[in-house]
C-alpha cells in the first residue's frame, strides 16, 4: 500500500488507504465486491485515527448479532460433539458433552460474550454494548429453542451411521493442513490456491467414497447458500491438501433454524465448469478493486444495509436523486438518511437545518443538549427517525441511540 492509494472520504477527519485484493476471496467478499467493488474497498480500507484495527469498524445491530451468537454456539457445539465422536444427540456421548459444556443456556451465553467481545474498541458500538447484552441475553430462551431443533436435525441429517472411532489423519479443527481421515470434522478451511478461493465449512464429514458438506444458516433461506454449498464442493475437489485422493463430495446440506435443504453435488464436469466460472469471477473482481477509485453500483437494494454508505460519494447524490417515495425501500419506516446543513440553533436540544438531501427545510433533534453544531456544519445523517411537522409540513429529523450522523470536511 502506497501514500497514492490514499483517498478522501469527504467525512472530516476520515481518509483512508485502499486495501489490496486478498491472497484468497471467501464466497463473501467475492459476492460483496461482484455486487458493488466501492463497498468491498470500503469496508477493508485502513483509517487511521478511527481505530487501531484494519476496515471501518462494523455497525453492531441485533437481528445480525443474534445470527453470530447462534452460528458460534453451532460451531462449539459441533466441534465438541466430533470431538467425542458422538453421533447421535440421544447418545450418552452427547449428553456427557453438553454436560461438560455447561448446557444449551451456557454455551450461548458465552457465544455472546464471545461476539460483544469483538465490538470491543469499536468506535460505533462502544455505547451501546450494554444495551445490546441486555437485549441478546432476553432472547437466550428463543436461541436456545432454534439451536436445540438444528442440533437434532443436524445429527440426525447427517450421521446416518454411526461414526466410528478416529485411529488417524485430521479430526477436529484443523490446524494442520492435512489429509482428512474417515470422520466428522467440524469448522474446516477449505483452499484452492490455483482458483485464489478459500471457504470455511462448517462441518465436512467424510467417508470412505466421499464427503458430506454441512453448512448452518441462521437467516431465511437464498439461493446464494445454494452456490456457496457449491463452491465449497468445488474448493473440497481441488483441496490437494486435504482432500489428495479426489474424494467427491456425495452430499451438501443446508441446516436452517427451522428446515434443512439438500443441494444436489456438482457431478465432475460440472466441478470443472464451476471452478473456471469461479476463477473468470475472481479475476474480473480483482482487476475492478485494483483500481484508484474502485466503481460503485448505488441501488435500494444494497445501499440500506451498507455500513460504511457514510463514506460513499456516489450514495448521498443517488440519495438525493431518488423520488421520495422510493426512499423507504432504503430502510424502514419511520428511520432514514438524510444529509443536512444547520442553518442556526433552535432551542436546547434542537437545531434549524436545511435537509439537503431531500430539497427541504426541517428541525434537526438531537437527545441531548450537549450535542452542539454551528451555523454553517453540514451532516450526514444515518438511521434517523425522519417525520413532517404536522403545522407546517417541515421535514423533523430526529436523532436516537441507534443513529449516526459526521461532520462533513468544510473544505470541500
Ligand atoms: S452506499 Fe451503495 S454504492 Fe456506496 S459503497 Fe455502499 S453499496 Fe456501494
Amino acid at each position: 500500500m502506497t501514500e497514492a492509494d490514499r483517498f478522501a472520504t469527504g467525512v472530516d477527519g476520515i481518509s483512508g488507504q485502499w486495501p489490496s485484493p486478498p491472497n484468497a476471496w471467501s464466497f463473501s467478499s467475492l459476492q460483496e465486491a461482484e455486487s458493488c467493488p466501492r463497498r468491498w474497498a470500503l469496508r477493508r480500507a485502513t483509517y487511521i485515527g478511527v481505530w487501531d484495527r484494519s476496515g471501518y469498524p462494523p455497525k453492531p445491530s441485533t437481528p445480525a448479532l443474534v445470527g453470530d451468537v447462534m452460528h458460534r454456539t453451532f460451531e462449539t457445539l459441533v466441534t465438541a460433539f466430533a470431538n467425542a465422536g458422538c453421533h447421535a444427540l440421544a447418545s450418552e456421548c452427547a449428553v456427557d458433552v453438553l454436560r461438560s459444556l455447561g448446557g444449551y443456556s451456557a454455551v450461548i451465553e458465552r457465544s455472546i460474550e464471545q461476539t460483544l467481545g469483538q465490538y470491543e474498541g469499536n468506535p460505533r458500538a462502544v455505547d451501546r454494548l450494554e444495551s445490546l447484552r441486555a437485549d441478546l441475553k432476553n432472547r437466550v430462551p428463543e436461541m436456545r429453542t432454534r439451536i436445540q431443533d438444528v442440533v437434532a436435525r443436524t445429527t440426525r441429517a447427517t450421521t446416518p451411521d454411526p461414526i466410528p472411532p478416529i485411529t488417524g489423519g485430521a479430526t477436529g479443527p484443523i490446524s494442520k493442513r492435512q489429509p482428512l481421515s474417515v470422520g466428522s470434522h467440524p469448522e474446516v478451511e477449505l483452499r484452492a490456491p490455483e482458483f485464489r478461493l478459500a471457504g470455511r465449512a462448517d462441518l465436512i464429514r467424510v467417508k470412505g467414497d466421499g464427503c458430506a458438506i454441512v453448512d448452518y444458516k441462521t437467516g431465511a433461506p437464498s439461493p446464494l447458500h445454494i452456490d456457496q454449498i457449491r463452491m465449497y464442493a468445488v474448493l473440497w475437489a481441488y483441496d490437494a491438501d486435504l482432500n489428495p485422493r479426489q474424494l467427491p463430495a456425495t452430499e451438501l446440506s443446508l441446516v436452517y433454524t427451522d428446515s434443512t435443504v439438500q443441494v444436489e453435488p456438482p457431478t465432475l464436469a460440472e466441478t470443472a465448469e464451476l471452478a473456471a466460472a469461479l476463477r473468470d469471477r475472481t479475476e474480473t473482481v480483482e482487476s475492478q478493486v485494483a483500481v484508484d477509485l474502485p466503481m460503485a453500483r448505488p441501488g435500494v437494494d444494497l445501499c440500506g444495509w451498507c455500513s460504511v454508505r457514510h463514506l460513499c460519494s456516489e450514495y448521498w447524490p443517488f440519495l438525493e436523486a431518488l423520488p421520495a417515495g422510493s426512499r423507504q425501500e432504503l430502510s424502514p419506516a419511520p428511520f432514514g438518511d438524510c444529509a443536512v446543513l444547520i442553518v442556526a440553533r433552535h432551542g436546547p436540544k434542537s437545531w434549524d437545518i436545511d435537509v439537503t438531501s431531500h430539497g427541504r427545510n426541517g428541525l434537526l433533534r438531537t437527545p441531548s443538549d450537549s450535542t452542539v453544531f454551528r451555523p454553517g456544519d453540514r451532516l450526514r445523517i444515518l438511521d434517523a427517525v425522519l417525520s413532517d411537522a404536522e403545522e407546517d409540513n417541515r421535514a423533523i429529523v430526529s436523532l436516537t441511540q441507534t443513529s449516526e450522523w459526521w461532520l462533513l470536511d468544510p473544505t470541500n
